[in-house]
């Protein structure tokens, strides 16, 4: 499945799939070990010009320490960095045109806001005149200015995130790398500023590249997702085709809600593929991947992309099970089936009208249906 086909959010950008652009970064072949154990593995990887890039997976596998190289705050092992053409290579943090707004915001707490956007500027040598025009600018971007004479302690944790983007903006870095930059925020406050961040990243035209183990903040803002694992990526891509074409099991679980049916290839066709159902009886999807007659694949297929009906479902892809649990979000539902065999198949439903026409209730008999084109098919 291409990329095309799964539209894309930013349309006319995409500078990687155009062979006449230069890469802005480039990670080439960088490992980074740490005694015996090695954190970032062999991983090339290049980011352009403007790009909102995202760095994403679990805890520990190797997303910071990625950043931190290109900080300069770790130095590789193996590998080099190059940033517009230049090798980063023994170029300290301080000369890199790279700026890290840290997890924890580190604000200095006995200072203003103001002082502390100043602080940097002043060991910089920007003069007053020019440092005060600078702070000005920084505090109307982030939507600060009456609050520039508070301390960090007076304000919320949202304000202080601004406080401390307003800071690494403030010294014009050509990159701006966010460790998890909206991890203190509560949910609410923090899918504002995903949209704030975005805008402003698009308004300046810098180049950003966040760290997140959060998949929706990473979808949200990032032109392109790379996912990583135990050091490596295992793939590079833009929302809406990690989402719908995950390139393996790991990624379609990692990334959002998945059903994996798992079942020997039964038989096969140009564009059809005939799956053992979990439990008996046949799936037939739509599927050019390559799959060998009698081998283990998984099917994946998003549980909002299945139907679910108290009664039963005529044709093909229907699985029933009992109502094992039933979570109402309000705007959507969310219900686990078991099937016979035991696995639990997900399936959300969207509350588009406030009374439903749907009577299920925990222990009824269910039965949910995908159409053939509804998911992916996996062989590892
Ligand atoms: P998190 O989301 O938890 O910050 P991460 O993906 O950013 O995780 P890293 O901080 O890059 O992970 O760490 C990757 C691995 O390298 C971890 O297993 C960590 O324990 C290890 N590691 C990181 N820094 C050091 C260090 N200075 N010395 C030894 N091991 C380290």
């Amino acid at each position: 499945m291409k990329a095309q086909s799964l539209g894309s959010i930013r349309k006319s950008f995409a500078p990687w799939a155009d062979p006449t652009q230069q890469p802005y970064i480039e990670f080439d072949a960088v490992t980074k070990d740490f005694g015996n154990f090695t954190a970032v593995d062999d991983l090339t990887l290049s980011i352009y010009r403007r790009e909102f890039f995202a760095l994403l997976g679990a805890s520990g596998c190797g997303k910071s320490t990625l950043l931190r190289m290109l900080a300069g705050f770790e130095t590789p092992t193996k590998g080099r960095i190059v940033l517009d053409g230049e090798d980063l290579t023994g170029t300290p943090p301080y000369r890199r045109p790279v700026n890290m707004m840290f997890q924890s915001y580190a604000l200095f707490p006995h200072m203003s806001v103001e002082n502390n956007i100043a602080f940097g500027l002043k060991q910089e040598g920007m003069g007053k005149g020019e440092r005060a025009d600078r702070i000005a600018e920084v505090l109307k971007l982030v939507k600060l200015e009456p609050y520039a004479a508070r301390k960090p302690h007076q304000l919320s944790g949202g304000q202080r995130q601004r406080v401390a983007l307003a800071r690494s903006l403030a010294k014009r870095p050509k990159v701006l790398l966010l460790d998890e930059p909206l991890g203190a925020l509560d949910k609410k406050l923090r899918e504002e500023t995903q949209f704030e961040l975005t805008d402003l990243q698009y308004e300046l035209g810098m180049t950003f590249i966040v760290v997140t183990h959060d998949q929706e903040e990473a979808m949200t803002m990032a032109d392109r997702i790379a996912i990583m694992e135990k050091g490596q990526i295992v793939q590079l891509a833009a929302p809406p085709e990690v989402y719908e074409a995950p390139a393996s099991r790991f990624v379609a679980d990692f990334v959002g809600s998945v059903n994996l049916f798992e079942g020997k290839v039964v038989r096969k066709d140009a564009a059809r593929i005939v799956l053992e159902a979990p439990g008996g009886g046949e799936m037939v999807v739509d599927s050019t991947a390559p799959a060998e007659i009698g081998e283990t694949a998984w099917y994946a297929v998003r549980p909002e992309k299945l139907r679910i009906s108290a009664e039963p479902i005529e044709g093909a892809n229907v699985l029933s099970g009992e109502v094992w649990e039933i979570a109402y979000f309000g705007d959507m539902t969310s219900f686990h089936i078991r099937l016979d065999n035991g696995q639990i198949v997900r399936v959300s439903m969207i509350n588009r009208h406030r009374f439903s026409p749907l009577q299920l209730t925990w222990h009824d008999r269910a039965h949910v249906a995908f159409d053939a084109d509804a998911g992916l098919l996996l062989n590892r």
